[in-house]
């Protein structure tokens, strides 16, 4: 069993291809294979959380860091005159498939609210 065994673990350890936007020392961003609108990227800590509710007080640096790595990501893509949503799923209900915490970076369309 490996540490991390999910999908994103696996594009980590760059055993599966990824089309990576965006990456730095605590973590990556690529786009979303089964985009739900013109421009979806995923961005995943490079330390595995599963949830958002598994983040402890320790990780508040790291959840931080993800946000401005969003607004990044933003600026480089181009997202930020028109808007973008950011989505975190957690766990069933929400839609969770992967369980490794992820941001879903979303754009390039008009987004209902509130959400289905
Ligand atoms: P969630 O439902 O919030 O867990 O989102 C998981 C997301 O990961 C979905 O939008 C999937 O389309 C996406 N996904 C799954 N496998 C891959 C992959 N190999 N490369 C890129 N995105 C993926």
């Amino acid at each position: 069993m490996t540490e991390n065994p999910t999908i994103f673990g696996k594009i980590l350890r760059g055993e599966i291809p990824a089309d990576i936007v965006y990456e730095d020392e605590f973590c990556l961003a690529f786009r979303d294979i089964a985009p739900q609108a013109p421009q979806h990227i995923v961005l995943i800590p490079r330390k595995r959380i599963a949830t958002l509710s598994d983040a402890a007080e320790d990780d508040q640096p790291l959840l931080g860091h993800l946000l401005v790595a969003t607004t990044k990501i933003a600026n480089e893509l181009g997202l930020v005159d028109d808007g973008y949503r950011v989505v975190i799923n957690n766990g069933h209900n929400a839609g969770q498939e992967v369980f490794h915490l992820h941001l879903h970076i979303l754009a390039g369309r008009r987004f209902d609210w509130p959400p289905g």
